[in-house]
């Protein structure tokens, strides 16, 4: 199949040339037809597989037939993100893609002036990218109105409950109206999210590409058993030797990626980390490096990576297991992108061996494990942390732990006894 055969019109053909797409992605190809016949959509799809220009560019199509004077504060698409980094992120794509039409978008999040965004407001929009977080003030001081949505869009659903948003989402969802086409994507599909999903959508169409929660055949993975005191040593080792250049690490604290980034510039590897404590003009000027290829490696937490779109991302790192499982296909989903091959590699200490196990049967695939010479298990390291003094990152990861909702506690509980029941059955 071909762009050509969508149905889109030349403006927007001549923008998907320009950004050197030669055919539609799976996703694009299943969900471009339905979204053009006003259905909603139920979309199972990581991230990766092309799905921001798979609800854009047939918004884009809709919005320009359709092409009416805007009224002031108006707006006619919605699309809501999780994340800063992922609504300037898909901001960017509905710009490259709407370039050739007299669209006016904008993109509102938190942690920057308002005023800018009341000026945008002020002159109605045909679509506006933001954040729930910062769209509720926008709605509290009425500088927007909702009440002539034609298209409402959930990115990264999943994400938005992860983080707490379901009573703003629930908010927000009380001011659109009724008669709305809505386009709702996830990577993972909990109870939850149907639950949500329900509430939201009209008869929709199910759309799915990759297996909710399976990771990408293009990625490579790898497990590195270490101790859990020389995981910074191995890192830098095998970035070094390997000369991995454009690494993405995730930590599972702020204050282990600011200690990490730190040590890996001690050792002579271009470092710096992104978290929800850095100011987002940090944020922004580092991800910059980053993508620019100027800065070797981002040391990042799950909240602060979630949404990056970064082009041909060679090599994911998992320095800490996450919370998660469902993280785990979040985080390598940001390498292996657009058809690419990509490497994902999981450092793993005798503590983490659970959690691993509760990835491998989420992605139902058995990841390699090896043990890197020099780095054999030492038996003088005691791996569990009961009744020894807690450093300031174990306190950090207990906190962070303590705010977890209880539906994550429950997984976790849950995916404990599975692990368990899926030793013993080994055993057996
Ligand atoms: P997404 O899943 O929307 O985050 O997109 C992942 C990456 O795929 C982005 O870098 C897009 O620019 C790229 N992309 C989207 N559609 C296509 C396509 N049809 N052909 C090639 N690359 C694409």
């Amino acid at each position: 199949m071909l762009f050509t055969d969508l149905g889109l019109a030349p403006a927007i053909l001549t923008a998907v040339a320009e950004q050197g797409y030669q055919t539609p992605t799976p996703i694009q190809q299943k969900t471009i037809p339905v979204i053009l016949q006003g259905k909603d959509v139920l979309g199972g799809a990581q991230t990766g597989t092309g799905k921001t220009a798979a609800f854009t560019l047939p918004i884009l199509q809709m919005l320009q037939e359709e092409a009416k004077p805007l009224q002031p504060k108006q707006v006619r698409c919605l699309i809501l993100t999780p994340t800063r980094e992922l609504a300037v992120q898909v901001a960017d794509n509905v710009a490259a893609y709407a370039r050739h039409l007299p669209l006016r978008t904008a993109v509102f999040y938190g942690g920057v002036s308002v005023n800018p965004q009341l000026e945008q407001a002020a002159l109605g929009l045909d679509i506006l990218i933001a954040t729930p977080g910062r769209l509720l003030d926008h709605l509290h001081q009425q500088s927007i109105s909702l009440y002539q949505l034609e298209v409402l869009v959930l990115d990264e659903a999943d994400r938005m409950l992860d983080m707490g948003f379901i009573h703003d989402i629930k908010r927000i969802m009380a001011k659109l109206p009724e008669k709305r086409q809505t386009l709702f994507f996830s990577a993972t599909f909990s109870n939850d999210i149907k639950a949500l999903a329900d509430t939201l959508l009209n008869e929709p169409v199910l759309v799915e590409v990759a297996k909710a929660n399976s990771a990408s055949a293009q990625v490579e993975q790898l497990a590195f058993r270490v101790d859990s005191q020389r995981k910074r040593e191995l890192i830098s080792e095998v970035i070094g030797k390997r000369n991995w250049q454009q690494v993405l690490i995730f930590s599972r604290t702020k204050f282990g990626a600011d200690r990490l980034s730190k040590q890996l510039q001690q050792d002579g590897i271009d470092a710096q980390a992104i978290h929800g404590d850095k100011s987002q003009g940090h944020r922004t000027k580092v991800l910059q490096d980053f993508k620019a290829g100027k800065l070797r490696v981002l040391v990042a937490t799950d909240v602060a990576a979630r949404g990056l779109d970064i082009e041909d991302l060679p090599i994911v790192v998992n320095f800490d297991l996450p919370h998660q499982a469902e993280d785990y296909v979040h985080r390598i989903g940001r390498t292996g992108r657009a058809g690419k091959f990509g490497l994902a590699v999981t450092l793993v200490t005798p503590d983490d061996l659970w959690m691993l196990k509760e990835i491998e049967l989420l992605i139902k695939q058995v990841i390699t494990q090896q043990v890197l010479p020099g780095y054999e298990h030492d038996p003088r390291f005691n791996h569990s942390s009961k009744g020894t003094h807690k450093s300031a990152e174990e306190q950090e990861a207990s906190q962070v732990k303590k705010k977890l909702s209880n539906n994550r506690k429950l997984s976790i509980e849950k995916s404990k006894l599975r692990a368990i029941a899926l030793g013993k059955k080994r055993a057996q």
